[in-house]
């Protein structure tokens, strides 16, 4: 009897430790791997940091060289699926090769928002997603250089950070009245605003880009409320859109991501989704659920490798994400949209933990430069803890103690 064939379409974080973890838990089928970048398959992290400020020594590839090779599983870099036959359960490459499946796992990720207004204006304006844009955008980032970063999101606030770090002159324009909005509270954004305009970051917040310009070799900006903001180059983030082009053209439910329930099975029996594509259910709250993480990436590319082989998938833990800027590292772990924070330490020291509650219980945590921390406020968090808020506040508490005690 022939041996099964599992292909996974998306070369990315979540479409490479798929294929990882079904050698892994022992698949001894053919594995496709297909990816239409040139690079072997990288993680996105390292792109707004070290990628631009240590080009020579970063690293973001995900496994050595030969790890495809020896594992059995066959990598096609440069290679672009022009569709799935579901049907006749193939998928069709763009040269017109087409390659059966029994299983189909679609990691096809997300795509940046555009945004016409800018790309409009040709030379000077980029965006960042992938290693080949992060290279471009290194010799823009130089001593001098006025950079005008769209969007005060993650990604615009990381490279703010590393921009400043070059040496350019940066200025940031976020629409919302606050940075960070989508994924952190207003406390800690309000924070982080101070410490990019202690750095020389300018903020304008809570205007819009009404119209973009080339004067003189300059871009000029105008913002809703008059202001307008000069560059020589600008860099937008103003977040991605999953990349449901295949799933939807082979009929599978599709609503702002590919819907997966918990196991990452998508509508059609035989096809499965992992990473930024997807939009994922979850029991708890009766939800589907977009997580554009690291780690839901990883997360949802070993549930579906074990799905296909019909392996219980492990339980997910408490959502867990970070970020890198000015010098500090921040974790966060939870709900995110808690209505009541209470800050533990000093934040003018830099190093400083946040807990987020809601009716009293612990739904969430942030760390600031004290990513040691995270291990046991993620178990606090999965544990719901209730404890006084004098508690939360005290940095000489010990979490791990507190454990018990919750
Ligand atoms: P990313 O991962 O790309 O940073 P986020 O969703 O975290 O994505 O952040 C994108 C940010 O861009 C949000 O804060 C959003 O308010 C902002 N934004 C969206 N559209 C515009 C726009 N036209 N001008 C300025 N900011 C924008």
């Amino acid at each position: 009897m022939n041996k099964p064939s599992i292909v996974i379409v998306g070369a990315g974080q979540a479409g490479a430790m798929a294929a990882a973890e079904l050698r892994q838990s022992g698949f001894d089928g053919r594995v496709v791997l297909i990816g239409d970048e040139s690079h072997l398959p990288y993680e996105r992290p390292p792109l707004s940091k070290d990628v631009l400020l240590q080009p020579e020594t970063a690293r973001c590839q995900l496994f050595a060289d030969g790890f495809y090779e020896e594992r059995n599983i066959e990598l096609r870099l440069g290679a672009r699926v022009s569709a799935i036959d579901v049907e006749a359960r193939h998928v069709s490459l763009a040269d017109g090769e087409t390659l059966p499946f029994d299983k189909l796992l679609l990691a096809t990720g997300a795509r940046v928002r555009r945004l016409p207004l800018l790309d409009r204006l040709g030379n000077d304006v980029y965006t960042l997603r992938t290693l080949d844009d992060a290279r471009k955008l290194r010799p823009v980032l130089t001593p001098g250089r006025r950079v005008v970063l769209v969007g005060g999101g993650v990604i615009g606030l990381e490279l703010a950070s590393s921009a400043i770090d070059l040496g350019a002159h940066v200025t940031v324009i976020e629409q919302a009245p606050m940075v960070m909005g989508r994924c952190s509270p207003g406390v800690l954004n309000e924070y982080l605003c101070n410490v990019h305009r202690e750095r020389g970051v300018v903020l304008h917040l809570g205007a819009a880009l009404t119209h973009a310009r080339r004067e003189n070799g300059e871009i000029v900006l105008t913002l809703s409320d008059g202001a307008q903001v000069t560059g020589d180059a600008v860099i937008y983030g103003i977040g991605v859109e999953p990349d449901t082009r295949l799933a939807s053209a082979a009929g599978l439910d599709v609503e702002n991501g590919i819907l997966i329930d918990e196991n990452c099975r998508t509508s059609h029996p035989a096809i499965y989704a992992a990473g930024d594509a997807t939009s994922q259910w979850d029991r708890l709250t009766r939800r589907f659920y977009r997580r554009e993480t690291w780690e839901n990436a990883k997360n949802q590319a070993i549930t579906a490798a074990r799905a296909m082989m019909g392996i219980e998938p492990a339980e997910a833990g408490v959502p867990w994400f970070w970020t890198d800027q000015c010098g500090m590292n921040i974790q966060f772990a939870g709900d995110m949209a808690a209505p009541e924070w209470i800050v533990r330490g000093q934040m003018d020291e830099s190093r400083f933990m946040l807990f987020g509650l809601n009716d009293g219980e612990l739904v969430a945590a942030i760390t600031v430069n004290q990513a040691r921390e995270m291990r046991s406020a993620k178990m606090l968090v999965d544990k719901r803890a209730r404890l006084a808020a004098d508690v939360w506040r005290d940095p000489q508490q010990n979490l791990r103690a507190l454990l018990n005690a919750a």
